[in-house]
């Protein structure tokens, strides 16, 4: 099996077509990092990387360039770790200076151009560029709390084409994964489409002051997180590395990863953090993965355990990440939480979407009063995938590094310092790849429960705290599930 064989599961992918490629990247920040490993890991074949800046001490989300400093042009540091994550890419620095018409004739002729550069004249240069030239650019920024991601306009280019607003904003982690993701997606949908797959007409947003996370305005106020958890990751995989990741960015004080599995050729174009050390294959995931991220954040204390999570023992952690792919661990993780009153942050992907929940105690409904785990179990037992060695889904990068950026950043809402809690949505955020607007909230926005009359802790606790009472939401959320899994092998690994 090779490396690209869980997205060449994908009803007409052709590897072929993106490793041929040609894609330009401009910026070399954060956002520029997330998407070059996403890049690399999907194959897009030639990576030109336009960034005159030089590391000088690495900011937090460049996290390709841990441990170097100073000396080298970031573009550098981004093609070898293009070339490093997979060795099917051939990428290239290019250090020269976007932004100035007169250079941009260097561009020719590529299949795709990617603007991370967080700069309004480069933005307005290339989308000019891409419709003089035919080819189509996307755009992405990143500052912190706030993502948007948009794709060249095909008439007159306007102001509010632009994102003034990212002028010389630095990149922050958090939004540049979601932004980079997106990004990716929207790239690889150019290069690649598939049936049913249309550009990107609006911009996308991604906004932490927002109370549902998807309008453009602003109503909460900034505030400090509490870094001071144990977050318990079940799942060391094309989630859990992402997820690894972001959280140690985030600085949280202590992470234990869960996963039984061992390191194959097949994981590497989504788990890329495997791809940073040598000779990874045959290796545990849960240690590699503490490895890696221990040297991308010294400051954490992680720890990788090769034992999968059966409900006994959370390592004292206090929060759980569910970071695995199949029914029956979430429900592990659902009753260890319900037990011991902990929140839990579930996460899913498929090939053209990722979805995201967190369940806190008190202020919304569990996983099994949302999605319906208990009975769907019992109802479809065959139909449950048990780990990807024995049923390998279609999988792509993209999409996990989405839901882990939706996941990681539910730990704001959750731990919060000082102010009003934010409050936490009480239903599913989905990113969807065929719905115009991308993310959205397929279930309704409402607080929802399975039905009035299920008997569940989560129910009491809500009922302690203040209470809700709409309870459509996880039924219709429910029935889709159960819908989905039936469908077909596809859709089997789908929500997981
Ligand atoms: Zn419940």
């Amino acid at each position: 099996m090779t490396r690209y064989d869980r997205q060449e599961r994908i009803n007409n992918w052709n590897q072929q077509k993106l490793l041929e490629s040609e894609v330009v990247v401009c910026g070399g920040g954060p956002l520029a990092h997330f998407f070059v490993a996403a890049a690399a890991a999907l194959g897009f074949g030639h990576l030109r990387i336009v960034d005159n800046f030089f590391v000088e001490h690495a900011q937090v989300g460049e996290f390709l360039a841990s441990g170097q400093h100073g000396g080298r042009f970031r573009a550098e540091l981004l093609a070898a770790a293009a070339e490093r994550i997979n060795p099917d890419v051939e990428a290239e620095p290019e250090v020269w200076r976007m932004g100035n018409r007169r250079h941009l004739s260097i561009m020719g002729q590529p299949d795709l151009i990617i603007d991370t550069s967080n700069d309004p004249t480069s933005e307005l240069l290339l989308y000019r560029y891409g419709q003089q030239h035919g080819i189509p650019v996307v755009n992405g920024s990143a500052k912190r709390y706030h993502s948007e991601v948009k794709r060249v306009p095909t008439g007159q280019i306007v102001r509010g084409d632009l994102s003034p607003d990212y002028a010389g904003q630095r990149g922050d982690p958090f939004s540049a994964c979601i932004a980079a993701a997106l990004v990716a997606d929207e790239g690889r949908s150019s290069l690649l489409t598939l049936p049913g797959e249309q550009p990107l007409r609006v911009p996308v947003y991604y906004n932490m002051l927002a109370p549902n996370y998807i309008d453009a305005i602003d109503t909460l106020t900034p505030t400090e997180i509490d870094t001071d958890h144990h977050a318990l990751v079940v799942g060391a995989g094309a989630l859990g590395n992402w997820v690894a990741l972001l959280l140690a960015l985030k600085g949280v004080q202590r992470i234990t990863l869960m996963d039984d599995d061992d390191i194959e050729e097949v994981n590497l174009n989504r788990q890329i953090m495997f791809t940073l050390i040598d000779d990874p294959i045959g290796k545990p995931k849960a240690e590699v993965l503490a490895e890696v991220v221990r040297r991308i954040n010294p400051g954490v204390q992680i720890e990788g355990i090769k034992a999968r999570f059966d409900g006994s023992d959370a390592h004292g952690a206090d929060i759980i990440y569910r970071c695995t792919d199949s029914l029956s661990s979430s429900l592990v993780i659902n009753d260890y939480a319900l037990a011991h009153k902990l929140p839990v942050v579930y996460m899913g992907t498929e090939v053209h979407s990722a979805q995201c929940y967190a369940f806190v105690p008190g202020r919304n409904y569990c996983l099994d009063c949302l999605l319906n785990l208990r009975d769907t179990l019992i109802a479809n037992p065959e139909e449950v995938p048990d780990g990807c060695l024995v049923q390998p889904n279609p999988s792509v990068v993209t999409t996990n590094l989405l839901a882990a950026g939706l996941g990681s950043n539910y730990y704001d809402a959750i731990y919060h310092l000082g102010g009003a809690p934010r409050p936490l949505p009480g239903n599913v955020l989905k990113y969807n790849l065929l719905a115009p607007n991308r993310l959205v909230y397929p279930f309704g926005e409402e607080m929802p429960a399975l039905a009035p009359d299920r008997k569940c802790v989560c129910h009491d606790w809500l009922a302690e705290a203040g209470g809700v009472t709409s309870h459509s939401g996880a039924i219709i959320a429910a029935q889709t599930l159960s819908k989905t899994r039936s469908k077909s092998n596809e859709a089997r690994g789908s929500y997981t």
